[in-house]
């Protein structure tokens, strides 16, 4: 069930309603909006009489919840979120531009490659540290290592750290250095992770299971959102069918369904959607042009020697280049890109 509050709703009248519905032994969730505030209820396991609700004060409307997800969809909040990431908006008129290769491997290259998307255009770096691989005997990351570098990466150059976390286990040292933390594709239904970056208040990025519904998706974010962290960004990254040609068949539709079902940001991932550097430049402007919040996009100075995804990472200067291109189809769809540096 959803208490929508009236706009002119106190905060007190707030305060009563989730007090009211913790003492019947429930969990209440604020989601406040432009307008009005929404309060979630979780925990129960019948029907809550909507009655019981209605005539507290600044109570507009109680309305039971159709959907498995409640803090995630639209009824909970009628405009798009906006994720704060240390003053950078994901979710906003801007696109989230991120970049940065799949792996953390040594400072040069990941300094260089910093360095040359944050002239492009990129508010965001991106590299894993702890890689979730397909075979145990392909390069893991730097791990710890990999997390000192990429402070230091942020510290030189102010573009904002997202990083992969792997595993409970490692999650603190994760989230030390992460100004996002980013939960893989092979980690969507992991729940308890999801529910131990839920209790953290650091946004999370997360990324569509390999087979996984967009019903899922949003039913995994319903599980960092009812641990109370609101700043959740999705992010489609391809999913599994019988087309080989390509690695994943990049889902563009999940754009406009996620925004119909949900008030969450969206972002794409077309280098792990095609898994080859070809298809990324096209990708990622349909991705703009079907109302992304943004791409993240690997990027590495010398692919042919990458220690992972060396194939669908892009050389820098085709990064810059697709960047001046994601800018003109950004206009026609009344969004922006940072603006270049050098
Ligand atoms: C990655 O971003 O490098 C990655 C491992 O992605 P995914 O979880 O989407 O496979
Ligand atoms: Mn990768």
């Amino acid at each position: 069930m959803l208490i929508l509050m009236k706009s002119e709703a106190t905060k007190e009248d707030i305060l009563r309603v989730c007090q009211k519905i913790e003492t019947m032994g429930f969990r209440a969730h604020e989601i406040p909006g432009a307008q009005r505030t929404a309060i979630g209820i979780t925990g129960n396991q019948g029907k809550i009489d909507p009655e019981t609700f209605a005539t507290m004060s600044g109570v507009e409307q109680a309305i039971p919840v159709t959907k498995p997800y409640k803090l995630a969809g639209r009824d909970a909040r009628k405009e798009n979120s906006e994720v704060s990431v240390g003053g950078e908006i994901i979710g906003g008129r801007e696109l989230a531009i991120i970049a940065g290769p799949c792996s953390v491997e040594s400072w040069d290259q990941l300094i260089t490659t910093a360095r040359a998307v944050k002239d492009a255009g990129a508010k965001f770096l991106r590299g894993g540290a702890f890689k979730p691989r397909t075979s145990p005997y392909t390069f893991q990351g730097m791990k710890e290592e990999g997390l000192v570098l990429l402070r230091e990466a942020r510290a030189e150059t102010g573009l904002k750290i997202v990083t992969e976390v792997k595993d409970v286990l490692t999650l603190s040292a994760v989230s030390q250095v992460a100004d996002v933390i980013q939960v893989g594709a092979r980690n969507m239904s992991n729940f308890s992770l999801l529910e131990a970056v839920g209790e953290l208040r650091t946004p999370v990025l997360l990324k569509r299971g390999i087979s996984a519904t967009i019903e899922e998706l949003l039913m995994a974010a319903e599980y960092i959102l009812a641990k109370g962290n609101l700043s959740v960004i999705l992010c489609e990254r391809g999913i599994r069918t019988f087309e080989p040609a390509t690695r994943n068949t990049l889902d563009l539709s999940a754009i406009p369904v996620v925004k119909k079902l949900s008030h969450l940001p969206i972002m794409v991932d077309p280098s792990h959607g095609v898994g080859m550097w070809e298809g990324v430049t096209a990708m990622s402007l349909a991705a703009v042009a079907a109302g992304a919040d943004g791409i993240m996009v690997e990027v590495h100075p010398n692919p042919s020697e990458a220690l992972s995804d060396g194939y669908q990472s892009l050389k820098p200067e085709r990064f810059k280049d697709l960047l001046e291109k994601v800018r003109r189809v950004a206009e026609v769809v009344d969004r922006s890109v940072g603006a270049e540096v050098a």
